[in-house]
């Protein structure tokens, strides 16, 4: 399962690819940075 990305955290963009390598990159379209989202686990019960 992939996280969605809503913002480059380089330049600010929306216009986000996901990248097959390395697992869970995005690639920015306007900067061409690429990233990766790290999941970091939060408790989901109130
Ligand atoms: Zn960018």
């Amino acid at each position: 399962m992939r996280l969605a990305v809503q913002y480059c955290p380089y330049c600010g963009e929306q216009d986000l690819r996901p990248r097959e390598e390395p697992a869970g990159a995005w690639e920015c379209a306007d900067c061409r940075s690429t990233f990766v989202i790290t999941p970091v686990h939060q408790e989901a019960r109130r």
